[in-house]
């Protein structure tokens, strides 16, 4: 059958260059570099829409801000209000001011921010997955009708903290505490600390994770900053960070801080509360980081298009050139296909969190890797601020880091494969 299908095709064999030129010149599909898999058409209407408010958003408002808040690690807080006005925060939740689009339309959002700067994503996803999707989650009706409209308005600011000084990876054996507030009825009291926590030093309310003393599982508080007693919630900004400068990030020193019994998450113990926030965080992340990609991709082709080198030819007519775009280009387009096939299963309640391991871990090893290489196109000017690109090396670094370091989404994917866990 096959054989007989090449014989009526009357187009004559061309040699493999001459080919791929007709093939470029004839009517019909055409090759984009920005979107080889055409991933557009697997959108809905109201998928692609939300894209592009969000792109117009961050090109029109962010993109001018990035460079000096990179530089001067100032983060404005105004900017979750700014994403609030457009309904970009929760966006993939249900009710209580949230826009209630799908879980791809929120990785679109997530794409768009991160094209600027995943500094920016990772404030917006805390917020949004973190937060208000943990509240969403595991709150009580009273918890989603206080917190949940405000926080999607951007008035009010959240932040996420389960990372410890001595327990990342492993934060099963967290040492912050939670026990009956010895002088206020109906109180716990809360005392530990937590790093490297994206928006501590702006939030107004903080998801702490923490053992409740009598049971020695780990429960979900929301402590409120207004309610701290001064010396019970200290949240100092972390400085001088080597990525992620346009991201404010900071401790929560908690020395008694006083949590009402109605601020706890009522069901949810052990690790399961702070995991399945993660899986909806880790989720934005993976299409996140195809935003970064993209835009390193975009620079890249620019700066070798027009960089000269060698009897006046452009980088870009340099094989070694055109494989390392070739390779990104490639990376992106199996990355964002990916994502939205597991945000469609996640969306029918057919994801598992071993995928979300797997386009988190490997979307960002890509990112990484693929940006680091495209680096190199820039040649010495890659070491200024001006050209972007060090930005998104640097800041991806990170993105491989939290939510699970990728090493750490290999040991949950081994274990998934053979049954055998390799964590300890
Ligand atoms: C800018 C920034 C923002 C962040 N924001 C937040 C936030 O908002 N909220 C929050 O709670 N946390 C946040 N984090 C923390 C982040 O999630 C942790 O840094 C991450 O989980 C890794 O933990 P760790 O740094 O303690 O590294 P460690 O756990 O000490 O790991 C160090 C290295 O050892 C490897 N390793 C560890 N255990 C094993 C093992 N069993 N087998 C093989 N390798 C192993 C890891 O893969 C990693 O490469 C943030 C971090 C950064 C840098």
């Amino acid at each position: 059958m096959f054989r007989s299908a090449v014989r009526v095709c009357a187009r004559p064999v061309l040699p493999l260059q001459q080919a791929s030129r007709h093939f470029a010149s004839a009517t019909g599909p055409q090759f984009s570099w920005e979107d080889p898999l055409n991933t557009k058409s697997l959108l809905t209407e109201d998928e692609i829409a939300i894209a592009e408010t969000a792109e117009r958003y961050c090109q029109e408002r962010l993109q001018p801000r990035v460079l000096e808040a990179y530089r001067n690690e100032d983060y404005d807080p105004k900017i979750l209000e700014e994403m609030g006005e457009l309904g970009l925060l929760g966006a993939n939740l249900e009710g209580y001011g949230c826009a209630g689009a799908s879980t791809v339309a929120a990785g679109l959002i997530t794409r768009a921010v991160e094209r600027v700067d995943s500094g920016y994503r990772s404030g917006m996803s805390v917020q949004s997955s973190l937060v208000m999707g943990g509240i969403h989650e595991h709150g009580t009706e009273e918890q989603k009708e206080k917190f949940l409209p405000e926080l999607a308005k951007g008035k009010l600011l959240g932040a996420f903290g389960l990372t410890e000084p001595n327990h990342g990876s492993d934060p099963g054996s967290m040492e912050t505490v939670a026990k009956p507030h010895p002088t206020k009825k109906g109180y716990y009291s809360l005392s530990g600390s937590k790093t490297w926590i994206t928006n501590s030093p702006i939030a107004d309310v903080l998801m702490v994770w923490a053992k409740l003393q009598e049971t020695g599982k780990i429960r979900g508080f929301l402590v409120e900053r207004k309610d701290c007693p001064p010396g019970t919630l200290e949240t100092p900004a972390i400085k001088n960070k080597t990525a992620l400068r346009a991201s404010i990030t900071g401790m929560i020193h908690l020395d008694g801080a006083p949590v009402p019994e109605a601020n706890m998450f009522p069901h949810v113990e052990g690790l399961t509360g702070p995991f399945s926030c993660l899986n909806s965080a880790r989720y934005g992340i993976s299409m996140g980081v195809m935003g970064a990609l993209e835009d390193s991709i975009s620079r890249a082709r620019t700066y070798a298009l027009e960089r000269r080198q060698f009897k006046g030819n452009p980088l870009a007519k340099y094989q070694l050139i055109q494989k390392k775009l070739a390779d990104a280009v490639t990376d992106a387009a199996y990355g964002t296909v990916a994502s939205i096939q597991v945000g469609r299963l996640k969306d029918e309640g057919n994801a598992v969190p071993e995928m979300i391991s797997l386009v988190k871990r490997q979307n960002c090893d890509a990112a990484l890797r693929n940006a680091r290489i495209l680096q190199e196109i820039f040649g010495g000017n890659a070491t200024s601020d001006e050209y972007g690109i060090g930005r998104h090396v640097a800041n991806l670094f990170v993105t491989q880091t939290y939510e699970g370091q990728s090493d750490i989404h290999s040991l949950i994917l081994g274990r998934a494969i053979t049954g055998v866990q390799a964590f300890v």
